[in-house]
C-alpha cells in the first residue's frame, strides 16, 4: 500500500480563507523544502480566538493573522504544536501585539552540538563532478533549508497534558490535547470537538501531512514514538486533518495506516539486510535508496538511523562501534531477539 500524497495546494499568501464556522486559516509566504508552500496558522473559534502556531515572524504574515478577525474579536490563546521556527518564531511578536498566554507541552528537547551522522559521506558512490556539484550545492543551502530549526527558546505560560481540554470562557469550542511525540518529543495535535459543522477535526502539526512524510531527526525526534503516536491517531475520531503544511487530509485514519506501513516496509528492508550480517548506515543507504536522487542519501541517512535507534530501544539491534561511527554511521547487528 502506497502513501496517496496531496500536493494540490493553493497557499494564498496573507489572506483569510474561511474553511469552516470555527475554523480560519493564513498561510504565511515562507515556503521551502520543510514548510511545502508555506506555514498555515489556523484560528479556531470567535469572539475570543485561539491561534494555532502563530508561524515566522514575519510582520506582514502577523498583520494578515491580526486582520483575519472580526471587530471586536480578540486573540486570546496561542496554541503550539511544537518548537520548529517555522512554527513558534512568531510567538513572541504575536503575543506582544494580543497579550495571549501560550499553551503547549514543554520546550524543545536537548540537541548536541554536532550531529552525530555529520562526518558520514557518499562520495565513492558519485563522480568527481557529482561529488563537487552536491558538495558545492550543499555549502550553498542555509541552514534552516537543511534541517529544521529547533526553537529552544520557547517556554510555554501553560504546559498542556494528553487529554486535556481548552476551550473558550463561553463553551463555543473546545480542543482536546493528543501528545504525538516522534517528529519532536513535544510535539501535540489539537483535536476541536466541533467544527462548527457538526466535525471533529484534527490540526496535526506536522505529525501527519497531507504533502510528505515527516522528518524524524534523532535524538529529539524518535522513530518508535512516532510509530506508537500514528497508532495513538487510529483512535481518535476526527473526520478530517488540518495539518500545517499544505492541504486538508480526508480518510485520515486509512491515510495513517499507509505512513504506519511504509515505515514498517523500510524497517523490512534494515532487518533483511541485517541478518545477512553486521553493516553501516554507509552500507545500507546505497543499496536501499539505490533509485533515488543520490542528493536525497544524507536524508535518507538520517531516516535509516533513526529506524536503527528504534531497532535498539525494542532490544532487536545492538551497535557496535568500530572506533569510526561519525564516518560510517556505526556498525549494527541483529541481537536475535
Ligand atoms: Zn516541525
Amino acid at each position: 500500500m502506497g502513501i496517496s500524497f496531496n500536493t494540490e495546494f493553493e497557499p494564498r499568501y496573507g489572506q483569510r480563507v474561511d474553511i469552516s464556522p470555527l475554523i480560519r486559516r493564513v498561510v504565511a509566504n515562507n515556503p521551502n523544502p520543510f514548510t511545502f508552500t508555506g506555514t498555515g496558522v489556523y484560528l479556531i473559534g470567535r469572539g475570543s480566538v485561539a491561534v494555532v502556531d502563530p508561524g515566522p515572524s514575519l510582520d506582514d504574515h502577523l498583520d494578515a493573522v491580526e486582520a483575519a478577525l472580526e471587530p471586536g474579536e480578540r486573540i486570546g490563546r496561542i496554541l503550539v504544536t511544537h518548537t520548529h521556527t517555522d512554527h513558534t518564531a512568531g510567538v513572541d511578536k504575536l503575543q506582544a501585539r494580543t497579550g495571549a498566554p501560550t499553551y503547549g507541552f514543554g520546550p524543545h528537547g536537548p540537541v548536541p552540538d554536532a550531529h552525530p551522522l555529520d562526518e558520514l559521506s557518499f562520495d565513492e558512490h558519485f563522480s568527481a563532478e557529482e561529488a563537487e556539484e552536491f558538495r558545492i550545492a550543499w555549502e550553498n543551502t542555509p541552514d534552516e533549508l537543511k534541517r529544521e530549526g529547533p526553537d529552544h527558546d520557547f517556554v510555554p505560560d501553560k504546559v498542556v497534558t494528553d487529554g486535556e481540554l481548552i476551550g473558550d470562557t463561553d463553551g463555543r469550542w473546545q480542543v482536546e490535547v493528543v501528545h504525538t511525540p516522534g517528529h519532536t518529543s513535544n510535539h501535540v495535535c489539537f483535536s476541536l470537538v466541533d467544527d462548527g459543522n457538526g466535525d471533529r477535526v484534527l490540526f496535526t502539526g506536522d505529525h501527519v501531512m497531507g504533502w510528505a512524510t515527516s522528518v524524524i531527526s534523532p535524538p529529539d525526534g524518535d522513530l518508535l514514538d512516532y510509530m506508537n503516536s500514528l497508532s495513538k491517531l487510529l483512535g481518535c475520531d476526527a473526520v478530517r486533518y488540518w495539518p500545517t503544511h499544505g492541504p486538508a487530509i480526508e480518510n485520515p485514519k486509512d491515510y495513517v495506516r499507509s505512513f504506519i506501513e511504509h515505515r514498517r516496509s523500510r524497517e523490512k528492508q534494515i532487518v533483511a539486510a541485517l541478518v545477512e550480517g553486521p553493516t553501516s548506515i554507509k552500507h545500507l543507504v546505497p543499496t536501499m535508496y539505490a533509485d533515488v536522487d543520490k542528493r536525497l542519501w544524507r536524508a535518507a541517512a538520517n531516516s535509516v538511523y533513526a529506524h536503527l535507534l528504534a531497532l535498539e530501544r525494542q532490544h532487536r539491534v545492538i551497535r557496535h562501534d568500530d572506533g569510526d561511527s561519525s564516518a560510517t554511521g556505526g556498525t549494527w547487528l541483529l541481537t536475535g531477539v
